[in-house]
């Protein structure tokens, strides 16, 4: 076992190398004429380093690069029920024009692109490259501006002391720093099964992260937080997940084509509307309603209609093939389906069609089921033409919804809204979101509280020097 070690004392300890802590440690660094003294702890070595954010493309809901979609405020409450403190979406919207300034002057660059939903409500942009890029920039810049970056160096505890704080770190250098302040970066907790599982249920525990990034993410700096007086925020027992082709190893094998057909589970029955709304708004309760069924398996069921939907290629991110079969039965049985099941489900469906509009794929076309229990609200189209198409499904998790409580400057508060001195958090570890996500803020508010943070506690420990 290697000794521990204490280095030179630090301005401010940034926990976490994704879009947050980068930003956090980057707006630190340059905050007055000689910038603060900023170490960056992070659990992965460097070849797995950067967090979620290093495998999303990272798409943000942004109408133009420093516009906010319409109703970004409005949409990111309503999806909360109310309960997203509005000061933050409001900050939010107002500094990300500043944000997306700053983060393009270090190199990043951005691009409207099709997004993988064939149906999508709100548009997106997205920086050239994805997240991936998102992190190189912003190591890059950190590095120039002497930011010391740390790998492999997890923080396993957090102490507040006279004069800041002491961090200690463990792998295979362990060490103790002291910092005058600590921003807390570390994610959410989706990359722990008993964590998920006592939040959520039992159940959760059967998700795995989409994507080998969330593996660290395992939520224990969140409770070093609390353990120092933290108050959490956000719904707990929520997450953010994307049905996933249960066939496939790669990351984000993501499936957002159920709109064109039917889901059964094991049992080969239907359990959801499957074109209640567009693909961008739906996929989570779709992912959620997923995770409720046995074994978390899905599968959508569907014929020769899928291969006319222009785009579909596009929201197939799996590289998975679909399966497909001359009959149902022959289908249901390549799935491992009861065949008798599955024709009994696609006969009641068909039956159920209504034929008073006309199908449109890109659009919520009205084609609805009647006297159906699910209904089908939109693009109910009879399965009766070989081939016949299947995909088997599950659940993977993105990040999960609880984390710490935290005010407009990113200043961690107490129970009763007080700021923690010298305590900052930014990013998936603060809990903003309940109910529903409002897709493509995740990394938008990342870079924006991220860069907040770090400028507010850079401020906080120079004004005291
Ligand atoms: C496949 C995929 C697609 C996505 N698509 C989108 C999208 O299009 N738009 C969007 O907005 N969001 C998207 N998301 C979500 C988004 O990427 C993340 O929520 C966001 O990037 C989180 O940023 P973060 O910095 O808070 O956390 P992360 O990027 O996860 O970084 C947290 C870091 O903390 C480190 N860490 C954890 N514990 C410790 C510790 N004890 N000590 C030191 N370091 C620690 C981790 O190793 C990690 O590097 C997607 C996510 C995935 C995986």
């Amino acid at each position: 076992m290697s000794a521990t070690t204490q280095t030179a004392p630090a301005d401010v300890v940034v926990v976490g190398g994704g879009v947050a802590g980068l930003s956090a440690a980057l707006s630190a660094a340059e905050r007055g004429p000689d910038g603060a003294r900023v170490v960056l702890l992070e659990k992965a070595d460097e070849s797995q380093a950067g967090g979620n954010t290093a495998w999303t493309d990272a798409y943000f809901r942004l109408a133009d690069v420093y516009e906010p979609a319409d109703g970004f405020v409005d949409d990111m409450i309503a999806f909360s029920q109310g309960k997203t403190e509005k000061a933050y979406v409001e900050t939010l919207v107002d500094q990300l024009p500043h944000a997306m300034e700053w983060v393009q002057g270090h190199g990043v660059r951005f691009q409207r692109r099709a997004t993988y939903f064939v149906t999508a409500s709100k548009p997106r942009m997205m920086p050239v490259g994805g997240g991936e890029a998102l992190v190189r920039s912003l190591t890059q810049a950190c590095r120039e501006r002497g930011v010391d970056i740390r790998y492999s160096a997890p923080a396993v505890g957090l102490e507040r002391t006279d004069d800041g704080f002491l961090v200690t770190t463990g792998g295979p250098q362990p060490d103790r720093i002291s910092s005058r302040a600590c921003i807390v970066a570390s994610g959410g907790f989706e990359g722990d099964r008993d964590r998920l599982a006592q939040h959520m249920g039992e159940h959760a525990r059967a998700m795995k992260p989409i994507a080998p990034g969330g593996q660290f993410n395992t939520g224990d700096v969140i409770d070093l937080v609390v353990g120092l007086g933290g108050a959490t925020s956000g719904e707990w027992s929520n997450f953010h997940g994307e049905p996933v082709d249960s066939r496939s190893t790669q990351a984000e094998a993501s499936v957002m084509v159920f709109p064109y057909g039917i889901l059964v589970n094991n049992r080969g029955e239907r359990f959801a509307d499957e074109g209640i709304g567009t693909v961008d708004e739906t996929y989570e309760d779709i992912a959620r309603a997923i995770l409720d069924q046995p074994d978390v398996a899905a599968y959508l069921v569907s014929d020769a209609t899928f291969d006319t939907v222009p785009g579909i290629e596009r929201g197939l991110l799996t590289d998975r093939k679909p399966v497909r079969a001359d009959s149902i039965a022959e289908l249901a049985s390549e799935l491992g389906l009861d065949p008798d099941a599955l024709a009994s489900t696609v006969d009641a469906f068909n039956a159920a069609v209504r034929d008073d509009h006309d199908f449109d794929p890109k659009a919520p076309d009205g084609r609805a089921t009647e006297g159906l229990e699910p209904a089908k609200s939109n693009w109910a189209v009879r399965i009766d033409t070989p081939p016949f198409v299947g995909i088997p499904l599950t659940t993977d998790i993105v990040f999960t919804y609880g984390g710490l409580a935290t005010d407009e400057r990113g200043q961690v508060v107490d129970d009763q809204g007080a700021v923690l001195p010298g305590l900052y958090a930014a990013g998936e570890c603060t809990g903003v979101y309940y109910h529903k996500y409002p897709g493509a803020t995740s990394v938008l508010r990342g870079l924006v509280f991220g860069r907040i943070a770090g400028a507010s506690a850079a401020a906080e420990v120079l004004q005291q020097a």
